[in-house]
């Protein structure tokens, strides 16, 4: 077998095991260079992927490796690009023209001061719209968690490599979880980068704006004039063309002929394009056409990371019990957690006093509901137990058959990441199993939530229903 032939029978092994979205992102491109004494070197088109195949694919890898070689020890990953052929690239399709370019690493939770009065000052301006980038939303400002990183990732591969690797790039998730701050930090990122870039960002609401206006007017072509000029194309909230038909036609338009000059198209919605009602179908497949990520709920220790970056930026000073109490109760979404952040540091400042627990209670207490304050442990097993239609009582008796098992894990998995519980309580709570058996549980559905979409899908369905279908305990 060579390199090739190798290669090519890991990646249909690692295509069944990880999400086709996870597949396409990272495995793109990449080949095996050289194979000595059991060492395979895979070469891959930037420092971004090589990150995560080493980081987080590196198991997997070896393992797909090893089933067709049994010689393989290890794996290492370079950073390649194939020598250009002298082929004109097919039409549209840009995905081999990735630039050798260094990326830095990214896949760390980055805390970074507050930004300098200097960036900070003037807002940029973005191209011909009115709308500017806030200077706020970078990437050192987005803290990273297991609920965002792919879509974090994407945007960074795309900033580093706009209209190269991902084009076009479609993130959607919830309100409030941060799809404008990456969709303005690729703007911001690209802006710091290179001079005479020219980014356009807009939300598809004043797009359909500046459209009525420009038929009003008589003034479409002036209007698509604009669009002429334009390198990367940043456009929020993609949803609210729906319905629309006119607005769709041009948007469609402007669309192709960007995309045909390899200009980078990213947008951002509150569903996945299927999900998006009356939009016309050329639409919807040329969104989905490129790469889709998603962002979900931030758990509980994401919650309290983004805190923390939160009074670090604005230089408050908050004691963590009171900032757990924030991010235990503040669960549905990141505005909604500054916003409770905002409210304690404020009516503080007002009374001139130092926030501690009890004052933070005090002042969130209206936005506190009883549902909230109602999930523990026990409701965690009882909604586990529904979900998977097992009779009460099944989840804490000793048993190892697997229709009891996985969702064992599972409700151990969400008591640690939503309740913050230590895991030795949560082994208590499962008939005095040790800590290391609730570990191995966690790690477990972690893993399967990242390899496997479907799973993730059923793991957020029951999050879900643990904030849902809570009633007031009196
Ligand atoms: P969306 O566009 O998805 O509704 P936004 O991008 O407007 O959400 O985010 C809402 C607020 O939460 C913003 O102030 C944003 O900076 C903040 N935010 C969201 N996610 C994160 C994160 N991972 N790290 C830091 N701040 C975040
Ligand atoms: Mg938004």
């Amino acid at each position: 077998m060579d390199h090739q032939e190798l290669w090519k029978a890991a990646l249909g092994e690692i295509e069944l095991a990880i999400s086709k979205a996870n597949f396409n992102t990272w495995f793109k491109n990449t080949n095996i260079l050289s194979n000595e004494n059991g060492q395979v070197v895979i070469g891959v088109p930037s420092g971004f992927a090589k990150e995560w195949l080493e980081n987080k694919y590196n198991h997997y890898i070896l393992q797909a490796l090893q089933r067709h070689d049994g010689t393989v020890k290890g794996i290492n990953c370079i950073i390649y690009t194939p020598p250009r052929h002298n082929e004109a690239p097919a039409a549209g399709r840009s995905i081999d023209a990735v630039r050798p370019k260094e990326t830095r690493p990214t896949a760390t939770v980055v805390s970074t001061p507050a930004p300098t009065q200097a960036r900070a000052s003037a807002a940029r301006t973005t191209g011909s719209t009115s709308i500017t980038l806030n200077p706020r939303y970078t990437f050192e400002s987005f803290v990273v968690g297991e609920n965002n990183d792919l879509a974090r990732a994407a945007c960074v591969a795309v900033a580093e490599h706009p209209g190269t690797t991902y084009n076009p790039l479609f993130i959607y998730g919830g309100v409030g979880l941060g799809k404008t701050h990456l969709l303005q930090a690729i703007g911001n990122h690209i802006l710091s980068q290179a001079k005479g870039v020219h980014i356009h960002y807009t939300t598809s609401q004043d797009f359909t704006d500046k459209i009525i206006e420009a038929l009003q007017n008589k003034a479409i072509r002036e209007f698509l004039d604009q669009y002429r000029h334009i390198d990367i194309l940043l456009i929020d909230d993609i949803q609210f063309l729906s319905g629309r038909e006119k607005t769709q036609e041009i948007f469609f338009n402007i669309f192709n002929s960007l995309y045909q000059l390899n200009k980078q198209i990213v947008m951002t919605s509150d569903r996945p394009p299927q999900a998006i009602p009356t939009i016309e179908d050329r639409l919807r497949s040329r969104f989905a056409s490129g790469m889709i990520a998603d962002i979900n709920r931030p758990s509980l220790e994401t919650r309290m990371a983004i805190l923390r970056l939160k009074i670090k930026e604005k230089s408050i000073k908050l004691d963590d019990e009171s900032l757990r109490f924030i991010a235990e109760q503040m669960v549905n979404n990141v505005r909604e957690l500054e916003g409770a952040l905002n409210r304690v540091v404020a009516a503080c400042e007002l009374q001139g006093l130092v926030p501690d627990l009890g004052l933070t209670e005090r002042i969130l207490s209206p936005l506190v509901t009883q549902t909230k304050k109602t999930l523990n442990k026990e409701r965690v097993a009882e909604v586990v137990t529904e979900f998977f239609h097992l009779p009460n009582g099944e989840l804490m008796k000793k048993t190892r058959k697997k229709e009891i098992v996985e969702p064992r894990q599972i409700a151990m998995f969400l008591m640690r990441q939503e309740l913050g519980l230590p895991l030795s309580a949560i082994g208590k709570f499962f008939g005095g199993k040790d800590h290391t058996t609730t570990l191995h549980a966690c790690e477990k559905i972690e893993k399967r939530i990242d390899d496997d979409s479907g799973f993730a899908e059923e793991i957020k369905q029951v999050r879900e229903r643990l904030y849902q279908e809570q009633l007031p305990t009196h």
